[in-house]
């Protein structure tokens, strides 16, 4: 059975807004193949290009693709089923005021490494790095303000996460009628921390299902990812003081729910299993999450 792709070249956006404007419209439950391009459109194919900036219009992400019957306060469940690259090569840049060493004088700004790809992996200096794809930026149309796709924020967007990948579902609170889910800004492989300020970023045809849940028990205030083993909050703020709290505060929500504990009990157990772990810390804002096993935690929806 073959279903339908979105494509960048149908449609992409470098901000989303409130009131975005669908490319496709997807049935509830629908089976999409969503093509993206790199994070940086293309302009970087060998060594020698370099970036002395960081461009205006970064992280394309392919959409917004609405779906049948979400509507605010609703939840977005987006099964990702494979992630894949598509095309030869990917890139790591430095550019100037970008990176977590971004001040340090041995450290050159701009440079670009191209990865070749060789099977399943790509190459760097001669070592390879197997391909474990991430999307970087994978978000829905946000309440009341507009971030760029360079921002992570409450709707997704840059949240540069590496478990966004095949074998992943994530979900997200829905804030505008149809959700309008847009993604890109791949990477090849990345670290968490992303601290250069990018992964290998390349194209991927990805694989997803999207699914909305109605009128869910739970109200999701940021997103939330179930990976194989665990259920983990994703939090963005401007310190990583801020981002951990959140992650956590919304972890202790969970835990309270699922065990009948008081908001302190819940507190107190998650100091005890998974833990915070570093997402990204080059954006606007940086990002972060808490991670608890599944056998503490069930399916909140
Ligand atoms: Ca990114």
């Amino acid at each position: 059975m073959s279903q339908t792709t979105v494509s960048y070249k149908d449609e992409h956006i470098y901000e989303f807004t409130p009131d975005l404007e669908p490319v496709y419209t997807a049935e509830n439950g629908e089976s999409l193949t969503i093509e993206t391009i790199d994070s940086l459109d293309g302009t970087i194919q060998e060594n020698t290009d370099i970036l002395d900036a960081i461009p205006e219009e970064v992280n394309a992400a392919t959409g917004p693709i609405a779906i049948e019957g979400a509507k605010p306060g609703d939840v977005l469940k987006v099964t990702i089923e494979d992630v894949r690259v598509n095309e030869n090569r990917g890139r790591v840049v430095t550019a100037p005021g970008f990176g977590l060493l971004q001040d340090h004088d041995d450290i050159e700004h701009p440079l670009t490494r191209i990865t070749p790809v060789q099977n399943d992996s790509i190459e760097f200096e001669g070592l390879n790095v197997e391909i474990k794809p991430v999307i970087g930026t994978i978000g829905v149309a946000p309440a009341t303000e507009s971030y760029t796709t360079l921002v992570p924020h409450d709707h997704g967007g840059n949240l540069d996460t590496t478990d966004m990948t095949g074998g992943t579902t994530a979900y997200f609170p829905i804030f505008q009628e149809g959700a309008m889910l847009a993604m890109g800004d791949s990477k090849a492989a990345m670290s968490d921390g992303e601290m250069c300020g990018t992964g290998s970023e390349i194209g991927t045809d990805i694989d997803v299902t999207l699914e909305v849940v109605n009128d869910p028990p739970v109200s999701l205030e940021r997103p939330l990812v179930e990976t194989e083993n665990e259920w983990k909050t994703i939090a963005s703020a401007e310190t990583m003081e801020t981002a951990v709290e959140l992650a956590n505060r919304d972890m202790v929500e969970l835990l309270k729910r699922e065990h009948d504990f008081e908001a302190t009990e819940a507190y107190m157990f998650s100091s005890l299993v998974g833990g915070l772990e570093i997402s990204q810390v080059v954006d606007p804002l940086v990002t972060a999450r808490d991670a608890v096993p599944k056998e503490y935690l069930s399916n909140p929806f």
